[in-house]
């Protein structure tokens, strides 16, 4: 799946979640994390072919096909390991040892591999989910074609109005507290026990 893909389907499913949870997440690191297997690896080659020839142009195109055999070596390495489940899984795991608590945004990550496994075929890029392991790829079907890209776009567009359409836990009107009545002149200022009111947070 392209990169924007990536990005706007991790938003609305970290938003989609933290509706249905009532937990907030933070929408940018999903987007980072959704984003960062494609730019830790090709992102790095776009990089250096715009120092080097001043374009974005890819330099891995042969007669309008992409080519793995001409992407740079140290792209297929970074490829594989951000693109495997097995890193993943380590990282996560370090992480939420570290912190004592998951860093729910980091499924962005695993979301973007499971979107890869079904929309790379074998002949570009076929994902390593099992890496450094031995594993069949699989072939899916490329995600550069129109017959993907218009529904996919069209079902994120959905997802993402879905999810956006309704406030989120962090963004709720604050509560307004009742009116207190006011003490007359002839009534005793206080006329009763008083509950703890709600800070407003939850
Ligand atoms: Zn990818």
């Amino acid at each position: 799946m392209d990169v924007f893909a990536h990005g706007l389907w991790s938003v609305a499913v970290a938003k989609g979640a933290s509706n249905r949870t009532q937990k907030p997440l933070s929408l940018k690191l999903a987007l980072a994390f959704g984003v960062a297997p494609d730019l830790a690896s090709f992102g790095i080659l776009f990089v250096q072919r715009l120092l080097e020839a001043g374009t974005f142009r890819p330099g891995f195109l042969k007669d309008g096909h992409p080519d793995p055999a001409l992407v740079p070596a140290y792209v297929h390495s970074l490829y594989n390991i951000t693109h495997s489940l097995v890193t993943f899984s380590v990282v996560f795991l370090i992480v939420w040892a570290l912190r004592r608590k998951p860093l729910w945004e980091m499924l962005a990550w695993l979301l973007h591999i499971l979107c890869d496994l079904p929309t790379h075929s074998t002949r570009f890029f076929p994902t390593p989910w099992l890496w450094p392991f031995p594993h069949p790829f699989l072939d899916g079907w490329p995600w550069a074609r129109w017959g993907f890209q218009i529904p996919n776009y069209l079902l994120l567009g959905l997802t993402l109005w879905l999810a956006f359409r309704r406030p989120g836990p962090g963004s709720r009107a604050p509560r307004t507290p009742p009116p207190s009545p006011a003490p007359g002149p002839g009534l005793p200022s206080s006329t009763g026990p008083r509950t703890a009111g709600s800070p407003g947070g939850s």
